[in-house]
């Protein structure tokens, strides 16, 4: 563990924590997370980029909008698959007892 305060790094670029070599630079790239089975894409979502290793690090503001958006609370909210053994699949091999 360094000592490390980083009072704002709003203004960036800053020095890259993993390879030491290399800067943060602040991009824009298309995020993409999972909802559930929804794969979700935010384009032109911040991020810091290290120009030399590739390290990635997301704005944490952005990330916890982020979050917020997709938050089951904001709206639809696929619902994380529950076990449903009686759908789908393969048909069910034994036969109904249907008179
Ligand atoms: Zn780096």
């Amino acid at each position: 563990m360094s000592e490390q305060t980083v009072p704002e790094q709003s203004s960036g670029p800053f020095p890259c924590d993993e390879c030491q070599a290399g800067v943060m630079r602040l991009r824009f790239i298309t995020y993409f997370a999972w909802i559930g089975e929804e794969l979700i894409l935010v384009p032109n979502f911040p991020a810091w980029i290290c120009d030399v290793c590739g390290r990635r690090d997301y704005d944490e503001k952005s990330l916890s909008w982020l979050s917020m958006l997709l938050s089951p609370d904001a709206g639809k909210a696929p619902r994380p698959r529950r076990s449903d053994p009686a759908r789908s699949r393969r048909p069910a091999s034994r036969p109904s007892p249907q008179s």
